[in-house]
């Protein structure tokens, strides 16, 4: 997504994630479980009082984004290639950053 502060994430219903090479994860809600790991997760369901499931909502429309089994730091997922997104799937040219 382009925006005026540059290329951005946005959730399903719009509001905006950051950046789109940081990760998204650092501005959402984040939730921790930990009862029921086991039932979702059973390679983490080892001791309790270390495990726990994080969830990830939208600060906008509470979405939930993603839910991710124990991992520290959160992790940056994946860096999407923009340039091939639109030249690959899109048939088109990726815009210019108008924050570059
Ligand atoms: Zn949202």
């Amino acid at each position: 997504m382009q925006s005026a502060h540059g290329r951005i994430v946005k959730c399903d219903r719009g509001q905006e994630l950051g950046d789109h090479r940081q990760n998204r994860k650092l501005s959402a809600l984040i939730g921790v479980e930990r009862e029921g790991i086991a039932d979702v997760c059973p390679i983490h369901s080892g001791d309790p009082e270390r495990m726990e499931l994080r969830e990830f909502f939208c600060p906008g429309c509470m979405t939930l984004l993603e839910a991710a089994s124990p991992g520290f730091p959160i992790v940056f997922d994946f860096l999407t290639d923009l340039e091939a997104l639109y030249r690959d799937w899109l048939g088109r040219p990726l815009p210019a950053d108008p924050s570059a």
